[in-house]
């Protein structure tokens, strides 16, 4: 059974860990660089990214998940997330840090103040078809995304017709709306796999020592 972190600095966390649960996998919150490096995969909750990204540098976890991401440790970022995630902000304070990995280009609160809150439906053509009804807070959108981006999900009607909210790079997945909040797993479900075919894929020995 994979065991999956949850950042707990804010947001959030515990929707995530039961949304996990709900998968088959092991979660569990994750706060300081020895419980990092204990886990198969992490997510990075909603909240407020600025402040995320502060107290991760204050708790000494901006660089350990900086060096985790690019070692292939499998990552889902919803919202807040998303912008942690992001090689690029846009609408950002200039001194905002991110952990970054993801090649895409993040504008923060994309959908203006008059859209705080919301709920859209999104075309998920890139995560086996389909629609799924989202909720959006705050939400950032994907702007631009590099080659190597897989696009999963769009927005369906309305002024953001088409914008993008959901992507995949390898291990890496990110969405503008928080899964969590709503009954509908697909998202969860894709990032647990993601991690079974990691942990998976790592040889015995190493499995073991992680294990152990
Ligand atoms: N607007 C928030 C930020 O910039 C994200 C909101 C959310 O995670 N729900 O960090």
């Amino acid at each position: 059974r994979p065991l999956i972190g949850v950042l707990a600095l804010q947001g959030d966390v515990r929707e995530h860990l039961a949304a996990l649960r709900d998968q088959g996998a092991g979660a569990v919150a994750v706060r300081r660089p020895e419980e990092l490096a204990a886990v198969d995969g992490l997510v990075l909750p909603g909240g407020e990214s600025t402040t995320i990204a502060k107290l991760a540098r204050r708790f000494g976890l901006l660089d350990p998940l900086r060096a985790a991401v690019r070692a292939g440790l499998p990552v889902y970022g919803s919202c807040a997330g998303m912008i942690l995630l992001a090689d690029r902000l846009l609408d950002a304070p200039q001194d905002q840090e991110t952990i970054g990995g993801l090649d895409v280009t993040v504008r923060r609160n994309a959908f203006g103040r008059q859209a705080d809150s919301f709920e859209s439906e999104i075309d998920l053509a890139g995560l086996g078809g389909g629609s799924l009804h989202a909720v959006f807070i705050r939400a950032p959108w994907v702007e631009e995304a590099g080659d190597e981006v897989v696009v999963l999900g769009r927005i369906v009607g309305g002024a953001a017709d088409g914008r993008i909210v959901a992507v995949r790079q390898g291990n890496l997945v990110a969405t503008s709306f928080h899964p969590e909040l709503t009954g509908d797993r697909r998202v969860h479900a894709l990032f647990v796999d993601i991690v079974r075919r990691r942990v998976a894929a790592r040889p015995a020995q190493q499995a073991g020592v992680a294990a152990g």
